[in-house]
Formats: structure tokens, sequence, C-alpha cells
């Protein structure tokens, strides 16, 4: 599978509206299943060599609108992999104590180690889409000059010198959007409210956030133009077909592994003579 067409390393020029939200390709469910399981079995191998070198930590960062399938997509791709190398953390609005700190206070404690594969179901990126739609930097209790018109692109430079200095600390970053039309986000959303066991998934602040949708793709243009780097792409993937949003997400997952390139330790000669003489112990 072609992930090129997914990515975006360079933002100068993005445009959201250039990428479908369909997939232009489909397959059979036999074929999909098979590739998933593929995947699923290169994921597992490359994590367990990952976990075991521990040189690197991957952050894979998943943002989307409600209803784009980012638990899914978390729960798919991961299923099966060591659950002692991969931590998951959701980024939610910020409590009293996040919000006395600087914006990327809460994001330290949760950044892999490496060896770890780190995801984050929303993120800091969080501080400049729904911070931006809403204006709610204008809210904090914080001195005027870090509240000015100029708070949303500071924090784009912010981001990326962040993400850059994760990178020189050997932490790879993946920043994954899952591009949903407006029209299937309603879809998923009345059958949120049509079927009993997903209607604990809804919720009333959904249905507001649609109504700024438009302010949203806005906001996601702008912040993806600002951050996609060759260090810490992008990657725009169709989320209106769930099988296939998986699809494209365990490929990018498995790819970026892949440059990763993680081997098992390797002793030394001389260690490995050393073994061998506990053979005689055992
Ligand atoms: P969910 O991921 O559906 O459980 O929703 C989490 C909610 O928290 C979303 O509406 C996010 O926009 C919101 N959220 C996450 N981070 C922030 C933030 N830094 N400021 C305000 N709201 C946030
Ligand atoms: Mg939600």
């Amino acid at each position: 599978m072609d992930i090129a067409k997914y990515k975006v390393s360079k933002g100068k020029g993005f445009s959201l509206k250039e990428y479908s939200t369909f997939p232009t390709s489909q397959c059979k469910k036999k074929e999909r299943v098979q590739f998933l399981e593929s995947n699923r079995l290169e994921i597992q191998n490359l994590q367990s060599k990952l976990y075991a070198e521990s040189k690197a930590g991957l952050l894979i960062i998943f943002q989307a609108m409600d209803g784009a399938g980012k638990d899914g997509a978390i729960k798919y791709v991961m299923s099966g992999v060591n659950p002692q190398g991969v931590r998951v953390h959701s980024f939610k609005v910020p409590n009293s104590t996040e919000l006395a700190h600087d914006y990327l206070w809460r994001v330290q404690p949760c950044l892999p180690e490496r060896g770890i594969i780190a995801i984050f179901n929303r993120s800091y990126y969080e501080d400049v889409l729904v911070v931006k739609v809403h204006e709610l930097y204008k809210n904090l209790n914080i001195l005027d000059r870090c509240k000015d018109s100029d708070t949303i692109t500071k924090r784009y430079g912010h981001i990326c010198n962040f993400e850059q200095y994760l990178y020189d600390n050997g932490i790879q970053l993946l920043k994954i959007f899952l591009n949903l039309s407006y029209e299937e986000q309603g879809n998923r959303f009345l059958r949120r409210l049509d079927r009993p066991d997903k209607n604990w998934k809804f919720s009333e602040g959904d249905i507001k956030e649609r109504g700024y949708w438009n302010d949203y793709q806005v906001a996601y243009e702008k912040a993806i133009t600002a951050t996609a780097t060759e260090i810490a792409p992008w990657y725009i993937v169709p989320a209106d077909n769930k099988p296939y949003a998986r699809m494209i997400v365990s490929e990018i997952v498995k790819k970026s592994l892949e440059a990763l390139n993680p081997e098992y330790p390797r002793v030394s000669d001389e260690h490995a003579k050393r073994l061998m003489g506990y053979r005689d112990k055992i």
C-alpha cells in the first residue's frame, strides 16, 4: 500500500480540501482481514525489537473531529502488541491544575521513554485547535502579553521546537489526522443515538462543536501547515470508511517502525562465550 500520498512533511501550501475523506481504492473484506492480520504480526514483531533495544521511542498522535474513529483505530492497530511496551494517553479538557501550568506541562509525564510506543488520543494540538476555535486562551488567568492575538501563532512555533527537541532525544513522531466529512460525522452521531450500545459515546458537546465545523477545518489546516516537518510528519487519513482507515493507519505505524529499524541487542563474542559456559551449570 502506498502511504506517501497521505504524508505531509512540508506544511507550505498544504490545503486540507485536496485530501479526500473517502479512500480512492477499496478491497474485499477477506483481503482486508488478511492485510490487517499481516500488519498486526509485523507491528508486534517490530515493537518487540524496539522494546528490547530501547534506543528509540515512538510517539503516535491521533487528532480528529468527534466520531472520526480515533478510539477504534487505536484499538485495532495496537491489538496484539505487548502491553508492557505501549501506553495510551487521552487528553481531555484540562483541569484547574493543568490550566495553571504551561500547556505542554501535562504532556511531559506521558512522553515515551526509549523502547516504548506512546499513543496520544488527542494531544497538545488541542491547544491550537479547540483553544483557537473558541479563543479559550483569553480565559486564562495569565499576563496579558501571554494571551494576545499572536498566542496561537506563537504556539505553532513552540510545538515545532518541542517536536524537534523530542526528535533530538530519540523520540520519533508520527501525527495522524483522521479526515472525516461533515456528512459522515452526522451519520455516526445518528448511530450513537440509535444504538443503545453506542449511546454512551454521545455527548451534547459533540453537537455544539459540530456547529463550528468550518472553524475547525481552518484550525486543522493552519496547524498542519505550521507543524508538518520532515522529522514530525502529518498523515491525512481518509476516515469516512472505518475499515479502510484502519488499514492505512496500520500501514503507517508499520512503516514508521520499520524506518526505525530496531534490532534485538547482540551480546559481544566474549559475553556469548561466557553464556555458553553457563550451560554446564544448569
Ligand atoms: P473526547 O476525546 O471525545 O473524550 O473529548 C475530549 C474533549 O476534551 C474534546 O472536546 C476536546 O476538544 C477537549 N480538550 C482536549 N484538550 C483540550 C484543551 N487543551 N483545551 C480545551 N479542551 C480540550
Ligand atoms: Mg468524543
